[in-house]
């Protein structure tokens, strides 16, 4: 009996350190800026308001587009 508490112990640590990741993993998504200057946000995907950037589309991480000052999730492709 004591062995399956410690292979339920070590599957739930296990399960904590794979969540713990996806936090981690997060932050180094791939999104999407507009180069414009005047852009402010970051996009998932292809969507209205990336299609309307005149200027150079740039794949980023969420870090990165934060960094360039992207860093306010878009309203079109984060609205839930
Ligand atoms: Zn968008």
């Amino acid at each position: 009996m004591k062995k399956y508490i410690c292979v339920i112990l070590s599957m739930l640590f296990i399960l904590i350190s794979v969540t713990g990741h996806d936090t981690i993993s997060a932050s180094v998504e791939t999104v999407f800026i507009c180069k414009s200057g005047t852009s402010y946000a970051y996009h998932r995907k292809m969507c209205s308001g990336l299609r309307r950037c005149t200027h150079k589309i740039e794949e980023v991480t969420v870090r990165e587009a934060i960094a360039m000052g992207n860093g306010k999730p878009c309203g079109y492709c984060y609205r839930k």
